[in-house]
């Protein structure tokens, strides 16, 4: 697993479209970046520079890593993906030579994106992060972003749930030029990411109708959450010999989503 850091990954077919819940004022904000990216030279000629680093932050689940994705695939990106503890190593050394070879590898496939989730493993706060190794590892990070025009036709996004435990250098414009907050969705936002992950399954005319009902009453669920929420439904029916899902498949799979679910914070959206 992490010898893999230094390969691209198949990205799946993801666009901006399979992300709901951003907002429109953030919806417009990555389409404008994307502009940036694809459109470079003119961007350039207008005195905007493309970014050449994205943070992207906020509670788990949410999308961010799908959102990544997304944005890999609009500029048409080849995708290296890494968890940031893949870096953690106790050798000295071990976790920068990782970093260098992604980077490397990147540079030979682009345009490409290089995505580090859980960022804060990798470039958390000098001192919280301790240990020579660990500060070797961001070191090299830093080094490796600030690579100039060898880092043409990369982007960095790197994803987090703790923005606040990000050391200072790494968050610098230059590595990093943007930074979305991505929140648990609201009631709109939920009715978006509903209608993405119950689009293409059986389901039954009255659960249909009720999905802005749904959308209501689960307040504090994240993306990951309605997502497994149509799985959970859709399995209990397939095991009931149901061809759609029921009022009662969707009943089950909330309640067990519910109780799975102990650190959904009592807010309401
Ligand atoms: P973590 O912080 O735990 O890494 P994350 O924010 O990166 O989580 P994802 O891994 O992108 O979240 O979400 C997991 C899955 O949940 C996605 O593949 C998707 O199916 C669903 N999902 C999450 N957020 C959204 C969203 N905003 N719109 C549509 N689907 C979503």
């Amino acid at each position: 697993m992490k010898n893999s850091v230094a390969k691209a990954q198949p990205l799946p077919n993801i666009s901006l479209k399979d992300v709901g819940g951003l907002g429109d004022e953030m919806k417009e904000e990555i389409l404008q970046t994307l502009t940036t990216l694809k459109d470079k030279e003119r961007a350039l000629k207008l005195g905007i520079k493309p970014p050449k680093g994205i943070l992207l932050y906020g509670p788990p689940g949410t999308g961010k890593t799908l959102l990544a994705q997304a944005i890999a695939h609009e500029l048409n990106a080849s995708f290296f993906s890494a968890s940031g503890s893949a870096f953690n190593e106790l050798f000295v050394g071990v976790g920068a030579s990782r970093v260098r070879s992604l980077f490397q590898a990147a540079r030979k496939q682009r345009p490409a994106v290089i995505f580090i989730d859980e960022v804060d493993a990798l470039a958390g706060r000098r001192k919280a992060h301790g240990g020579e190794e660990g500060e070797k590892t961001l070191t090299e990070l830093l080094v490796q972003l600030d690579g100039g025009h060898s880092n043409d036709g990369i982007l960095f996004i790197a994803a987090t749930n703790r923005k606040d435990m990000l050391d200072e250098a790494f968050l610098r414009p230059g590595r990093i030029d943007f930074s979305f907050h991505v929140p648990l969705p609201d009631t709109k936002g939920r009715r978006e990411i509903i209608d993405i992950h119950s689009k293409g399954k059986a389901i039954a005319k009255d659960v249909l109708t009720s999905l802005d009902g749904l959308a209501e009453s689960t307040s504090g669920f994240s993306g990951a959450e309605l997502f497994s929420l149509f799985e959970s439904a859709s399995r209990h029916a397939v095991r009931n010999g149901r061809d759609m899902i029921q009022k009662q498949d969707l009943d089950y799979a909330l309640d067990r989503t519910i109780l799975g679910s102990t650190s959904r914070p009592l807010q309401d959206h």
